[in-house]
């Protein structure tokens, strides 16, 4: 028999998020962001559950391709643009849409050779000071592009640096949003300004939004709102199964470094899944689990392998029930990977991007 962990990707949860997104943007289109292997889900497995959406967006040149085979002949972005002037050539190819974030890749388009001109992603820095033009410098980007014969459309695109944060504390989205229409405000084009956080919490309008971490099941404000609040389903569930039980006398402790002792007689369940499954090692006593759909909590260090579950709350748990690490737990129980992931100091993208390669997966379509 295999180790008993797996996990499943929830084709009618992606749909459902996907259907959250638009209905938070009911007037624009929706890109699925789908970088990171679909935020580590797999591109060819979330391509069923999120195949309504208007296009797909992502950066990876390989995973645009795959994205392709899946059958896809709508919009692809490339969300960085080109690395180097031969991936104009893909673009092409391909029919991709990519962003265009500074002068070498104009220089790289004046320099291609293509029948077909390409539609481009004009990025404005509008204050997160990663990638995009300078205010000053967007303007002269974009008529230096609507002469190149190589190009077709061009969208406007910024992108926010605190549309997640709490509103009280932090400045918000308002400064980025009056540089951007400062800038751009009698350009033509279509706009493309909102990430998750941004369609959910500020309602933002623009022809096309980019619905990354909530088509995920993830909500991209947590603690502050769970996605119960924002009515999101996991699309991930990791889960796993008891392979051994020990009882534990008061003083006795859990695993490396003896972090956890017991302060009463107690039953503990060891899981198989440690972190080179994925799962954070980062979590400490406490991070919420589910063993046979029941809530409880881990106990000590988590180990490459193994993890430890107190059992107290099920005593009827025996090796084989089921744990579930996030997601989905049996008859209707659920975990949100945030939960686990605010244990571990760190953020649902990051979990579910790190799902190990040994860690089997199928998806499920109902
Ligand atoms: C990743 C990304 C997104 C999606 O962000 P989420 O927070 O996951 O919704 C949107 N826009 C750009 C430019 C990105 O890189």
């Amino acid at each position: 028999m295999p180790r008993p962990i797996e996990a499943r990707i929830h084709s009618d949860a992606l749909a459902h998020n996907l259907a959250r997104a638009r209905a938070a943007a009911p007037d624009a289109k929706v890109w699925a962001v789908v970088k990171a292997n679909a935020y580590g889900h797999g591109i060819e497995r979330v391509f069923e559950g999120l195949r309504g959406a208007d296009g797909f967006a992502l950066l990876d040149l390989a995973e645009a391709e795959r994205l392709r085979a899946c059958g896809w002949r709508g919009p692809v972005l490339l969300l960085e643009g080109a690395f180097e002037p031969r991936d104009l050539e893909l673009c092409s190819r391909l029919n991709l849409w990519h962003v265009v974030h500074c002068s070498q890749q104009i220089d790289w388009l004046a320099a291609h050779k293509t029948q077909q001109p390409q539609r481009v992603f004009l990025k404005l820095n509008s204050g997160m000071n990663r990638l995009g033009f300078a205010p000053a410098a967007y303007r002269s980007a974009w008529a230096r592009l609507n002469a190149l014969p190589q190009v077709d459309e061009i969208s406007l695109m910024t992108h926010f640096s605190d549309a997640d944060a709490p509103l009280e504390n932090s400045r918000g989205i308002a400064h980025q949003m009056a540089v951007f229409e400062a800038t751009t405000h009698d350009l033509p084009g279509e706009r493309s300004l909102a990430n998750s956080a941004a369609i959910l919490r500020h309602r933002m309008r623009s022809d096309w939004v980019r619905a990354g971490i909530m088509s995920y099941g993830s909500a991209p404000d947590f603690p502050a709102h769970a996605i119960a609040h924002w009515d999101l389903r996991p699309t991930m569930t990791l889960r796993s199964r008891l392979i051994a039980t020990q009882p534990l006398q008061a003083g006795d402790t859990v695993g490396y470094g003896s972090s956890f002792s017991a302060e009463a007689p107690m039953r503990i369940g060891i899981v198989a899944c440690g972190y080179a499954d994925g799962y954070p090692r980062h979590c400490g006593t406490g991070t919420p689990v589910l063993v046979n759909g029941v809530r409880t909590r881990t106990l000590g260090r988590v180990s490459m392998d193994m993890l430890a579950v107190d059992l107290t709350p099920t005593p009827e748990a025996a090796i084989g029930s089921e744990v579930t690490l996030w997601g989905r737990g049996p008859r209707g129980s659920l975990l949100a990977i945030d939960e686990v992931a605010h244990a571990a100091g760190t953020i649902g993208y990051e979990l579910m991007c790190a799902l190990a390669q040994r860690v089997p997966v199928r998806v499920e379509v109902g």
